[in-house]
């Protein structure tokens, strides 16, 4: 009884980043490891049973201190049936990943889409941690999102809840990978802002955003306009604005909908801080019902890159040990 653990495993297309956790939701201990994507299921299955292995040997802890596991996992998933139906950066359709991982841990498994995990993060250990609701935006390459009601994760009948990037803020705008147009996706996510970078490249040469990848348009990224950005490159604050015009904007339509006490972001973007903080909050603000605006707080994220894991923690230490 006394060693009782969870592990809780953020699973991305690079690292495998997993973390044990006791019933007091206490992390004991970490370990990475390389996703190892090679198009057979089975590897990256070794590649994360390995890696609990090793950390819990690391803890002097073994499998059958193991009271369950649950995995943050990208991509489409029914929770109910444990299955992934399609994780692009995984390689995997139609894969049955709790069956698969529930047999070799001899332990039960739930899972948990990653932005869903990172959402929870930040909200039971993060920036949203004193609220009873919220609603969380996961900016990275794509953008994601996770709504928080009264301490519950809205799934939605499918489990496709929360899909916050791909709400329609411009009919007429740029296409979004999911074959839409004008999602928020497609203008504030770190692949929006490249491809926006690229295509203004023949109006903004001059740009120091341009200079710092030596005119190489295939490694232009919000870094390089963040650099740019403190030298007081005019295009790149540009930029920056129309990023957090956009996330002003779809704040709004979240504020309106659900009056939630914190709107949060999460992700790489956000180290752009005011950059990016002070369009968002006027765009928000002028497109919000007052009343509900003036309730609502709206912040960055703390946990950055271990919100995920930290998420992904709690729903484990909750679903086992509750
Ligand atoms: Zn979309």
């Amino acid at each position: 009884m006394g060693n009782e653990v969870v592990i809780g495993i953020d699973l991305g297309g690079t690292n495998i980043v997993i973390g044990i956790f006791n019933r007091h939701g206490e992390l004991l201990g970490r370990h990475t490891s390389h996703t190892g994507v090679d198009g057979s299921s089975f590897t990256v299955i070794n590649n994360m049973v390995d890696g609990m292995q090793k950390c819990l040997q690391k803890h002097s802890l073994v499998l059958s201190d193991l009271v369950g596991v649950a995995v943050g996992s990208p991509g489409f998933l029914n929770r109910k049936e444990g299955m992934i139906y399609l994780a692009p950066n995984l390689k995997w359709r139609d894969f049955p990943l709790q069956k698969v991982l529930e047999e070799r841990l001899e332990c039960p498994v739930i899972l948990e889409n990653d932005a869903n995990a990172a959402i929870y993060g930040e909200f039971r250990k993060g920036c949203a941690r004193e609220f009873s609701s919220a609603i969380g935006f996961t900016l990275g390459t794509g953008i994601g999102g996770g709504i928080v009601i009264e301490n519950r994760l809205v799934h939605g009948c499918f489990d496709m809840a929360g899909e916050l990037g791909h709400m329609t803020l411009d009919p007429q705008g740029p296409l979004c990978g999911c074959g839409n147009h004008g999602c928020l996706e497609a203008f504030a996510s770190a692949s929006g802002v490249k491809k926006y970078l690229q295509e203004q490249y023949p109006h903004y040469k001059d740009s120091l955003i341009y200079s710092l990848v030596d005119d190489n348009l295939d490694k232009v990224s919000p870094v390089d306009v963040y650099q740019a950005a403190l030298q007081n490159d005019s295009f790149a604050v540009s930029v920056f604005q129309r990023v957090g015009k956009y996330l002003g904007i779809a704040a709004a339509n979240i504020i309106n909908i659900f009056n939630p006490p914190v709107v949060f972001f999460n992700g790489g973007m956000t180290n752009a801080g005011d950059y990016i903080m002070n369009p968002l909050l006027a765009e928000s603000q002028q497109r919000t019902i007052t009343a509900s605006y003036e309730k609502t707080t709206i912040r960055f994220g703390e946990l950055g890159s271990d919100a995920g894991l930290m998420g992904i923690g709690a729903l484990a230490v909750e679903a086992f040990f509750c």
